[in-house]
């Protein structure tokens, strides 16, 4: 099997210098919108070569798989989630284990970041960016999630969803925690754009224009180039969302422990403090914040329950 190939969904150049760019889909394998929509944007890069022949794209685009094994069987993950698993100590530690010895998502991790470091030996990029894409199990969750830096927000702006600052904090291992400058030695910028509900068709064309408008953002493709009427779909979206959100509640599974979201939730939906929301084993559970709810869990994989979120000044 050549797992280079099978991981890598396609790549583009135009032999202009500019980004390197790195899209994931399926960073966990139930989430497969974002592997359709690679293969769609490249798809309407080669149409644009035809259409616009002026069309020259800056940089390279590489869309990769994240957890190949778990997307090729439709699962979430096969032993542990592996975007918690980008984490310094513990990439050094799995490089020294036997390769028939490695946990299904260690082999994964360390392959991913194989064909990163090949693709930044062979491009010699200045700048780096990443777009991890994802959908959510429950409905209407299109959202941003990035670094806290001017710029990457800047980016995260063009994308039009409502940015959400504050999570990656809460969390370990993500593909924003490893993604950064210090671990490259090259400018990089990460984000993570959650496309809606993980069956709906519509996640692929939010994907799809989220791509595009990451691809102006960075200047890799000029304004008019690129026919992108999927962001029309992204814009209405977002009307009456905030812009710029932050974390103020985070509720993490533990363990063996019997979370149950309360039905019918929506992503952004207003929450009060002190309000019944999920239960556990012990009984009811109460949020703590005022605020609208994020990435309520409404599947059996998954080791947060839920998030809560509020509007900030840009
Ligand atoms: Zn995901």
């Amino acid at each position: 099997m050549d797992r280079v190939t099978d991981r890598l969904i396609g790549d583009y150049d135009d032999g202009v210098r500019g980004p390197l760019f790195f899209c994931f889909g399926a960073m966990h394998g139930n989430e497969p919108a974002g592997v359709r929509a690679v293969e769609l944007v490249l798809k309407m890069l080669e149409v644009e070569h035809i259409k616009n022949p002026n069309f020259r794209y800056r940089g390279k685009f590489v869309g990769l798989i994240g957890n190949l094994k778990a997307y090729q069987q439709g699962q979430r993950f096969l032993n542990k989630d592996l975007n918690r698993q980008f984490i310094k100590e513990h990439i050094e530690k799995i490089k020294t284990v036997e390769p028939i010895d490695l946990d299904p998502e260690d082999a994964e991790l360390l392959d991913i970041l194989d064909i990163i470091n090949q693709e930044i030996q062979a491009y010699k990029p200045e700048q780096i960016i990443f777009l991890d894409l994802h959908t959510t199990s429950s409905d209407g969750g299109i959202f941003t999630i990035c670094q806290k830096d001017k710029r990457t927000i800047d980016v995260a702006m063009g994308l039009h969803a409502p940015i959400v600052l504050g999570i990656i904090e809460g969390l370990v291992g993500t593909t924003l925690h490893y993604f950064t400058t210090d671990n490259f030695g090259i400018d990089t910028m990460s984000l993570t754009f959650e496309s809606g509900q993980h069956q709906e068709s519509l996640a692929i064309n939010r994907a799809i224009a989220a791509i595009i408008c990451a691809m102006r953002e960075i200047k890799s493709v000029n304004p008019e180039d690129v026919e992108n009427y999927h962001e029309e779909i992204l814009i209405n979206y977002s009307k009456n969302l905030p812009k710029l959100t932050t974390l103020v509640e985070h509720y993490p599974i533990e363990d063996g422990e019997k979370f149950v979201m309360d039905s019918g939730y929506k992503n952004f939906q207003k929450i009060e403090a002190n309000q019944k929301i999920a239960s556990n084993e012990q009984g009811p559970l109460y949020t703590k914040a005022d605020g609208l709810i994020l990435m309520p869990l409404y599947q059996e994989k998954g080791e947060d329950g839920y998030f809560i979120v509020k509007e900030i000044e840009y």
